[in-house]
């Protein structure tokens, strides 16, 4: 199965994202960790990227679609694939949605985060995220056994530059202005699933993990 995982920052897609592809073997792809990944290994497009991300801005439509469209025509995405952090606009929907056609393919479902301001906001400016091997923690929902250290890796955590206050405010307005008109894009395709962002971890983890066995997925 395609999945789009929908919602603001901070809307827990990343977390739900990890745990849902270990458990249904999805290909996870994750449009920031990649923008991300290419920026540590030096290459032109992850330093293009940067200037954007740092402000909170949406990076090129042509960067992110040529990446995730490369990514998800590999072979271990044949079994299906779970998109997060992309689409962010309808250009990008759009595109995705004619790439999957000419190969027989769509998108079967969105799930739709929806998240109040104030729980994205309190996500995001606790989050930190370990320098080595990216796994997430938050200072107060999910410490860390040692403070600033990683419990899997024992890398430095550090918080994202785009976690902080100034550039959190402009990506909740971005995610408005660009993306929010999705949920009205997939919900006239009828397969947009609104399930709740404010639930914690494993809670939502449940919620979803139902909707997908309903829909046959072990
Ligand atoms: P994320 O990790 O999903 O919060 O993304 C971090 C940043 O990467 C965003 O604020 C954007 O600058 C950039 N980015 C990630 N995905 C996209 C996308 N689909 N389109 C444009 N920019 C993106």
């Amino acid at each position: 199965m395609n999945l789009v995982l929908l919602g603001p920052p901070g809307a827990g897609k990343g977390t739900q994202a990890k745990v849902l592809s270990r458990e249904f073997k999805f290909l996870h792809v994750s449009t920031g960790d990649m923008l991300r990944e290419a920026l540590k290994e030096g290459k032109e497009v992850g330093r293009r990227a940067k200037t954007y991300m740092d402000k909170g801005e949406l990076v090129p439509d042509d960067i992110v679609i040529d990446i995730v469209i490369e990514r998800i025509s590999q072979e271990d995405a044949k079994k299906g694939f779970l998109l997060d952090g992309f689409p962010r606009n309808e250009r990008q929907a759009n595109q995705l949605d004619e790439s999957l056609a000419r190969v027989g393919k769509k998108v079967e479902m969105v799930l739709y985060f929806k998240t109040s301001s104030e729980v994205s906001i309190a996500r995001l400016s606790g989050r930190r995220v370990c320098q080595a091997c990216r796994a997430n923690f938050h200072v107060k929902n999910m410490p860390p056994k040692k403070s600033g250290i990683c419990d899997y890796c024992g890398g430095k955590l550090i918080q994202r530059n785009d976690d902080k206050e100034k550039t959190v405010k402009n990506r909740l307005v971005v995610y408005e202005k660009e993306t929010e008109s999705l949920i009205g894009y997939y919900k006239e395709k009828d397969i947009l699933q609104e399930v709740s962002g404010d639930l914690d971890v494993d809670n939502l983890f449940e919620v979803i993990k139902v909707l997908l066995q309903k829909e046959g997925l072990k």
